[in-house]
């Protein structure tokens, strides 16, 4: 017996949840779920959890994961995504899931990286709620309570904050500092902490992030930027156990480069010609002035001015500003194509009030 998706958030649901929907006969929710086994009622909490050769802290989390979540006294699924390891990870949670029904277990065809393997534990959550925590036992999912009741409190996504954090100074910390401060200026979404995986997001926002490259540090901006309210909670945080972190240094020129893209997308992906169009227009007008005054110089005074550097420079500056606006009139037809192809509106609607009963949110 399959499951119709919750009311509301119907246009959510994926096969195979939605593909008996038509057969279904008509009961009420409460009758429905009466017949459903346990494990197949929708739960309230999924907790999606990425692992790539995590095989030494698998028993732990099994045992610490379950020992609190079974407290919480909620139903509750638990998504683990095995990122391509190439260690016993795979055949361990096998194991468990099949000793299980409350996990499953998505085994990626490689290793994809951590936003991938976030946005297909994503897309196979059933909760209202999507908790996402490390596998490597340096989360500590007796925290995820705290950041429950942040979601009662209203809130659309709810970050960890790993006050205590229990990493290198050098090489991780501290980068990690710099890259908090910028993040925070930057996305104006004021976090002290972008990196800690221990998140919870009500999933009917989550639907509209999507999710490219190692975006998933910067989820609650893009959240945020569809309208989602943040708020952090200081939560625990252990030093690895098992194993070597997955990422190095070299993260941080990585970040960098994410923020550039996050930080286009919010402010300016519907509007290139603003940031390519201002640029360029201040590069081309100061190339024209460079010029006017050369050209001064030429006609009114007689001075030789080929052989000046500010000619050159004069030439570079009206080239490259003409390059902007031309970028950004590409920009501009770019989005049309990406808006109207799909069918994308250009806003996110929270809900719709209404006394009409055809009224619907349909984005
Ligand atoms: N991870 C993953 N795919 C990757 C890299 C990491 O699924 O390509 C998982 C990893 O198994 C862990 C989590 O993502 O559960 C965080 O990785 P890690 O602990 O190495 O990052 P750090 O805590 O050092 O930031
Ligand atoms: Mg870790």
């Amino acid at each position: 017996m399959t499951i119709s998706p919750a009311p509301g958030i119907g246009h959510l649901a994926r096969p195979p949840y939605n593909d008996t929907m038509s057969t279904q006969t008509r009961l009420s929710a409460p009758a429905r779920d009466a017949l459903l086994a346990p494990q197949a009622r929708p739960p309230k909490l999924s907790v999606v959890i990425p692992l790539y050769n995590e095989e030494e802290s698998i028993p732990d989390l099994r045992a610490g994961l379950l020992s609190a979540l079974e407290s919480f006294d909620i139903p509750f699924e638990v998504i683990i995504v095995d990122d391509g390891s190439r260690d016993g990870s795979f055949a361990l949670l096998r194991a468990w899931a099949q000793a299980d029904p409350r996990l499953t277990v998505i085994r990626l065809r490689r290793n994809f990286g951590q936003t991938a393997a976030f946005s297909a534990g994503f897309d196979q959550a059933r909760g209202e709620v999507v908790v996402t925590m490390d596998a490597d036992l340096q989360n500590d999912p007796r925290d995820i309570p705290l950041l429950l009741a942040k979601i009662d409190e209203g809130y659309d996504i709810v970050s960890g904050w790993r006050k205590d954090r229990q990493d290198r100074f050098w090489d991780r910390r501290l980068p990690s500092m710099i890259a908090n401060r910028l993040i925070s200026n930057v996305t104006e979404v004021r976090l002290h902490d972008y990196g800690c995986s221990l998140k919870a997001y009500r999933r009917d926002l989550l639907q509209h992030v999507r999710l490219y490259g190692e975006l998933h540090r910067f989820i609650p901006a893009l959240a945020s930027q569809v309208g989602g309210t943040v708020a952090e909670v200081p939560v625990n945080h252990h030093a690895r156990q098992f194993g070597k972190s997955k990422y190095g240094i070299s993260r941080a020129i990585r970040v960098a480069l994410d923020l550039i893209t996050v930080w286009f997308l919010g402010g300016y992906a519907t509007r290139p010609i603003h940031v390519f169009g201002t640029i360029g227009l201040a590069s081309a007008s100061a190339g024209l002035l460079a010029g006017i005054y050369l050209t001064f110089l030429k006609f009114a005074l007689g001075q030789n001015i080929g052989g000046r550097p500010l000619l050159l420079l004069a030439v570079l500056l009206v080239v490259i500003g003409v390059q902007l606006i031309t970028m950004g009139l590409l920009g501009e037809m770019i989005i049309r194509t990406y808006h109207e192809s799909q069918q994308k509106p250009i806003y996110f609607v929270r809900e719709i009030v209404s006394a009409a009963p055809e009224a619907h949110a349909s984005t």
